[in-house]
């Protein structure tokens, strides 16, 4: 789209109107139906075009879009109340039988919290990520009560069918996910990564980074204090040796 087009308005009540893929519309406000401009329908045909690229990109926000999965936490719960008794029992019995209760909580107790700990961070940094990009993708309110909700991007009316997970404006391209207007509340953040992710599968390459780089920095976190506690235990076992 090269010249951004005024918003269509409805001849009768002045109403912004969503542009339709047809030559006509009916008006949200008052049901007239509105006649589309020429160059309102090429608009259309490329909003068609990034309509289909939204669908195909539906399936993927669906599996990254939501909270991070069930299984994380009650992994992350289980490792934290598991590990560290195992561990203690295990370096204890097998490894060094003549450490003491400080030395054990040093080298084993104490390290074993962590991979615990790392997936439990993970999973609430993913849903912290993914409770940005959602803000970030919601649709407007609408403009007035009782009005269609708005695009988050442009301000124009959108069409939303009953059920859809997300529509694309029909005036800039920009996709915009259908939840309830509370949680879509603009914040200055939200609106910043807003300006940066124009389709939802922008949203959701930014959570699948996210959800990557998040995960290394649990691995990068587990690594060093699982290298830290190899090495209490070499020290240790020096002294006792
Ligand atoms: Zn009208
Ligand atoms: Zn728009």
């Amino acid at each position: 789209m090269s010249a951004r087009l005024e918003l269509l308005t409805c001849p009768g009540c002045a109403a912004p109107v969503p542009l339709g893929a047809g030559p006509t519309v009916a008006c949200p406000s008052c049901a007239a139906s509105v006649a589309i401009p020429e160059a309102y329908v090429r608009l259309a045909e490329a909003t068609l075009r990034a309509d289909q690229a939204r669908r195909a990109a539906e399936p993927v926000w669906r599996a990254l879009g939501g909270p991070p999965p069930a299984w994380a936490r009650n992994l992350a719960m289980a490792l934290v109340v598991l590990l560290p008794p195992l561990a203690s029992v295990l370096v204890a019995l097998l490894v060094t039988p003549a450490l003491g209760a400080a030395e054990i909580c040093a080298v084993a107790t104490l390290p074993a919290v962590v991979p615990g700990a790392a997936l439990w961070l993970w999973a609430a940094s993913v849903g912290a990520s993914v409770e940005g990009v959602r803000a970030a993708l919601a649709a407007a309110p609408p403009a007035r009560a009782g009005g269609p909700a708005t695009c988050r991007h442009c301000g124009a009316p959108l069409q939303l069918s009953a059920g859809a997970l997300s529509v694309t404006c029909s005036y800039c391209q920009a996709d915009n996910l259908a939840i309830k207007a509370a949680r879509a509340e603009a914040t200055q953040a939200s609106s910043r990564l807003g300006a940066a992710l124009h389709s939802l599968a922008d949203g959701s390459a930014r959570l699948r980074m996210r959800r990557v780089m998040l995960g290394l920095g649990a691995l990068a976190l587990c690594g060093l204090f699982g290298g830290a506690a190899v090495l209490v235990l070499k020290a240790v076992r020096s002294l006792h040796g």
